[in-house]
């Protein structure tokens, strides 16, 4: 088969929009509340926390900024630890280093390729008492070991933050990432499985907390009728237009978990007999598979037969974006000299980092774009 280039850009994940966000964000304009805040921003909290299945929520700017506001209910400050996944996105461990306080990098497993709990447990044994939170990610949608996790948690008297960014829709056990921890986020950025062009949202199950969050996230100014503030203040709410965006992609989320799942099985069906795999999940767990990734078997990589970057490279000559894995934190200069636990010496975010590559995962990619994308693959391994 001639497979020519993509005259469309193959994108790994983009907005998909229906109109209905128009709807919400018309309403806005009708009634001109356009500023931050409003009925959109209190309906899209409710909605969202009551899929999710926590109690309150607080709408922010960014996934991020609902980082730092959990770092801080978490009375995250300098001195303390925070043991956080190491292979993950910067954001996620970002505004630890904004509270002046320090990471240490816990490794992968190759179970789910998030936080290894074994690895958890030797750290808070080797930080105890300085321990102020742990921080998960479900990376491209995989619940993590949440049973062991929350166990290891209790037991040392430890915050859980879960960072539910890539995974929101997905379940463990039935229950939906996001409602694990004490203080939970996802994010609403352009490439995650609903957008709202930026946004993300803080949740818990502790009203007091959320209270608080909204308070920081508004300037903290306190209740008196002009400007005062005994607390320090943050820009971080959702503007009620964007909220309306929100609202019209909620009505997707399952529809998109659908695609995203049929891409899953498709990539799993067309590289069988491959030296691949794909992202690991457990058997308990219903991923949404944000994103699909290959991961190359380590004897076609180290013999440099195939690559990663040989695969993204290829494809790109196709207009079909790819995008390697996330560099863990631990390898990244700007926090170098960070402390990096793993098992028996192992280094399991790294040989994923070397060997693993995200894939088209776009709800709009169609089937024959699809099974194109995997021809091409298909025949660099097959050699
Ligand atoms: C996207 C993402 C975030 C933060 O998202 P923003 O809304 O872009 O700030 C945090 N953590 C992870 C793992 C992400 O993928």
């Amino acid at each position: 088969m001639e497979i020519k280039r993509f005259e469309n850009k193959v994108w790994l994940a983009s907005p998909t929009m229906y109109g209905e966000e128009q709807k919400f964000v018309q309403e806005a304009f009708d009634t001109n509340w356009i500023a931050p805040l409003g009925p959109n921003v209190d309906a899209f909290e409710k909605e969202v926390a009551e899929y999710i299945g926590v109690g309150h929520a607080a709408a922010t700017s960014a996934g991020t900024a609902a980082l730092h506001l959990a770092y801080k209910l978490a009375g995250v400050e300098q001195g303390d630890i925070v043991l956080c996944s190491d292979l993950t996105f910067s954001a996620t461990v970002n505004p630890i280093s904004y509270e002046k306080a320090e990471q240490v990098f816990i490794d992968s497993e190759r179970d789910t390729w998030n936080m290894d709990p074994r690895a958890l447990e030797i750290a808070l044994e080797k930080y105890k008492g300085r321990v102020k939170a742990v921080a998960i990610v479900h990376l491209y949608g995989s619940p993590a070991k949440l049973d062991e996790i929350v166990e290891l948690c209790d037991k040392y008297g430890v915050t859980l933050i879960e960072d539910a960014a890539e995974s929101l829709s997905s379940t463990y056990k039935g229950q939906q990432t996001g409602s694990f921890g004490k203080y939970n986020i996802v994010s609403f950025n352009g490439n995650k499985i609903i957008t709202t062009s930026g946004g993300g949202m803080l949740l818990s199950d502790d009203e007091d907390a959320i209270k608080k969050a909204r308070k920081w996230s508004t300037q903290a100014r306190d209740n008196a009728p002009w400007y005062q503030h005994s607390e320090l203040g943050y820009n971080y709410r959702m503007s009620n237009v964007i909220a309306g965006i929100g609202r019209g992609q909620l009505l997707h989320l399952e529809e998109h978990k659908a695609k995203k799942q049929a891409i899953y099985r498709r990539y799993e069906e067309g590289f069988k007999g491959l030296p691949i795999s794909m992202n690991p999940y457990l058997e308990d767990t219903d991923p949404n598979f944000w994103l699909s990734c290959m991961l190359i078997e380590k004897e076609v990589v180290e013999s440099g037969k195939v690559t990663p970057e040989m695969v993204r490279l290829h494809l790109e000559k196709y207009n079909v974006e790819t995008r390697p894995i996330w560099k863990p934190m631990h390898m990244q200069p700007y926090f170098e000299g960070r402390d990096f636990i793993s098992v028996d010496g192992d280094n399991v975010g790294k040989d994923l980092f070397e060997r693993g590559l995200c894939l088209p995962s776009d709800v709009k990619m169609t089937e024959e774009v699809q099974n194109q994308v995997i021809e091409l693959i298909r025949a660099l391994l097959i050699r």
